[in-house]
């Protein structure tokens, strides 16, 4: 009994072990991952449902690592935040997003892209100069850039929260709630969030749990959209539950920023 024991201690150390390896390993090399330029966005659109017309897409960050292959941002972004890289990686993402986006504006494309932020940017002080900076560089009108905060964010100071978000609005972007139902809280908190658009998360989506969260958004004044739309199933709910807008692998994978584009531009020609 005693070796088996062990034994078991042994095989958990080895787990542990890899483990954090894995973990510094990534750390290490995501230091280095905007310099050595392996990072890019891809674009996934939000559409008119039950349409395939693109009005926005959200900007996601990918990570190819020349040894390591594809690192997923489920992966490294939760590690970003906890080593403090969040903050550079987000600011790449901010300016990358304006960039792409204020290119799509000048060929007369009627399109809006979202980024995501973590609470720890939203946190930062000079955020919203930031932001600033980042659409006055690109000469993005603020109204086309989209801010995705998450309902992790609003569990923490609520006061805080509402005041970060409120500065934000005032440089004219617009925020979206992002996961809206994969937690607890905020049903109540809703009301009281400076925020314009609403989006679903996936798990209500495939619970079947859309339309009260719909109606609320619509009575609250906000734009709805549902996330996760990955079968025809979960299509035809979401309209039945009355929202317009969506967003999934049904309507479109993520995608590089050219092939997302070769979209707009089938959308707008006759
Ligand atoms: P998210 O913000 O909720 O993004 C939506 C995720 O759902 C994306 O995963 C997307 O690829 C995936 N998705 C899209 N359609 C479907 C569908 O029909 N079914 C299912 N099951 N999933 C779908 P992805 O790209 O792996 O990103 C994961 C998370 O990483 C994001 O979740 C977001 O929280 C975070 N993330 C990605 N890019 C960034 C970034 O630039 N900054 C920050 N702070 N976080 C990011
Ligand atoms: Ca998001
Ligand atoms: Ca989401
Ligand atoms: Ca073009």
């Amino acid at each position: 009994a005693k070796s088996h024991g062990k034994n078991r201690v042994e095989l958990y150390d080895v787990a542990y072990d890899v483990k954090l390896r894995r973990r510094t390993e990534l750390e290490h090399e995501l230091r280095g991952a905007i310099d050595r330029d392996e990072l890019h966005l891809q674009y996934q659109p939000v559409v008119v449902l039950p349409d395939v017309r693109p009005v926005g897409a959200e900007a996601l960050l990918r990570w190819q690592h020349p040894r390591l292959g594809k690192v997923g941002p489920d992966e490294f972004i939760p590690l970003a935040e906890e080593c403090g890289m969040i903050n550079r990686l987000g600011a790449w993402v901010l300016h990358q997003a304006c960039h792409q986006l204020s290119r799509w504006l000048a060929e007369g494309h009627d399109v809006w892209v979202s980024v995501n932020v973590s609470p720890r940017e939203l946190h930062a002080s000079g955020y919203v100069d930031q932001v600033k900076d980042a659409l006055r560089a690109h000469h993005v009108p603020a109204q086309r850039l989209v801010l995705e905060v998450t309902e992790h964010a609003v569990s923490t100071d609520v006061e805080e929260l509402i005041r970060r978000l409120r500065d934000l609005r005032e440089t004219g972007v617009r925020i979206a709630l992002d996961d809206f139902g994969a937690g607890y809280s905020s049903l109540g908190q809703l009301r009281r969030l400076p925020v314009d658009i609403l989006k679903i998360d996936h798990s209500l989506v495939v619970r079947q749990m859309v339309r009260v969260v719909v109606e609320l958004g619509h009575q609250f004044g906000l734009e709805v959209i549902a996330e996760g739309i990955g079968e025809q199933e979960q299509m035809a709910m979401v309209v039945e539950a009355g929202c317009k807008l969506g967003q999934g692998y049904l309507s479109g994978w993520p995608v590089p920023a050219e092939h997302f584009e070769a979209r707009l531009e089938s959308a707008t020609s006759p």
